[in-house]
């Protein structure tokens, strides 16, 4: 069984433990720094905030893993570059592995631990993988010991604990809401240590509580676009309508009728103008509702990605675009006819309107 580091199990990409942020390359607080006493490293923005704590003058930096400290400060501690390294060859790797599909956004949920270009379905709950199906029995079939693995849907993963930051052999317990608490989670011995009449609340009924939100944001989503779509299937069948000529022709000759062939013109003008811009605000409404279900295509993506992981620790930010997303209500009813339904008056006192619609003076 090849062995995988440990954070591409627990995070996509390299963190600091004390904040869970991603470290980077480019944002000078989230690069990663050595502590010398230690070699261990965490952001810039978190070792400079252990400082201030510290209360001492000149301030002590404390290693949160190995509580070695040193008076020299954050600033001066240098950059752990053969992390950036390791962080950019990874990269660089995975979007070569990438398939083509993905660039056009409809790659792979969660890739397959034998080969990134399988979409993985079964999670082993020993090997703590993903697998595709036919990869699963080959991986499997070999030993007896793994044969003995159990595999789960990928749906069913349990949901994955992260580590406490200062016990990193021991789960997380409770996450900190206190806004200015250093540590977003921590263990029951932290509870006493770091979070002394802090408010704290259970992590894994947090994890819990955000997992089902969202997957239910998730399921909303998936109605909306199903709302947008049955638009977007009508407007497609009103535009048709603005192209047929029998439609306008038959509108054309009742408005010849009603004022007589030497007095028409007026009136057909006013006509072709009302179709010439009810089609173009047709097209526009069109293009809009086809970009609202592509964003929606892109959220709901994400939504599933990330829900699959099971890390669902602090994804507040995707809830809040989904229920953003959310909020921007849409109407339910049909609301795009074809120019065969409107209210049309051969006298075209009134522009022709939809029959939902009140109407609206030309
Ligand atoms: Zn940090
Ligand atoms: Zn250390
Ligand atoms: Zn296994
Ligand atoms: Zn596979
Ligand atoms: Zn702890
Ligand atoms: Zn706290």
């Amino acid at each position: 069984m090849p062995k995988r580091p440990n954070w591409q199990t627990t995070c996509e990409g390299f963190v600091c433990k004390v904040c869970w942020n991603n470290f980077s390359a480019t944002d000078a607080a989230m690069k990663p720094r050595v502590v010398p006493q230690c070699g261990h490293s965490y952001c810039l923005g978190c070792l400079e905030e252990i400082a201030k704590r510290s209360g001492t003058q000149p301030p002590t930096t404390r290693c949160p893993f190995c509580q070695r400290s040193t008076d020299i400060l954050p600033e001066n501690f240098a950059i752990n570059y053969s992390l950036l390294d390791v962080m950019n060859s990874m990269n660089e790797v995975k979007d070569r592995q990438r398939p083509a599909k993905t660039k056009k956004g409809e790659g792979i949920l969660v890739q397959c631990f034998e080969n990134q270009n399988h979409e993985a379905d079964l999670y082993c709950t020993s090997c703590k993988e993903g697998y595709c199906e036919k990869c699963y029995m080959r991986a499997h079939e070999k030993s007896r010991v793994m044969q003995q693995h159990r595999a789960v849907k990928m749906s069913d993963k349990p949901e994955v604990i992260p580590m406490c930051p200062n016990h990193p052999n021991r789960e997380a317990s409770f996450q900190c809401i206190v806004p200015r608490c250093l540590w977003k989670v921590g263990c029951s011995e932290c509870r006493k240590l770091h979070h002394k009449d802090h408010e704290v609340v259970n992590l894994l009924r947090q994890i819990k509580t955000s997992s089902a939100e969202m997957k239910e944001c998730h399921k909303l989503l998936q109605e909306k676009k199903k709302t947008l779509t049955s638009h977007l299937d009508d407007i497609t069948k009103s535009l048709k309508s603005f192209d047929s000529s029998d439609t306008i022709s038959h509108h054309e000759q009742l408005i010849t009728e009603q004022f007589g062939q030497n007095e028409d013109e007026p009136t057909l003008k006013k006509y072709r103008i009302f179709v010439f811009y009810e089609k173009k605000q047709l097209e526009c409404q069109k293009k809009d509702i086809s970009f609202q279900i592509r964003q929606i295509e892109i959220l709901e993506k994400k939504l599933l990605k990330k829900w699959l992981q099971k890390v669902n620790f602090q994804e507040p930010e995707l809830i809040l675009e989904a229920r953003k997303n959310l909020r921007k209500e849409i109407e339910k009813r049909k609301v795009f006819y074809k120019l065969e339904e409107y209210i049309f008056d051969p006298d075209m006192s009134d522009r022709p309107y939809r029959p939902i619609q009140p109407k609206s003076v030309y």
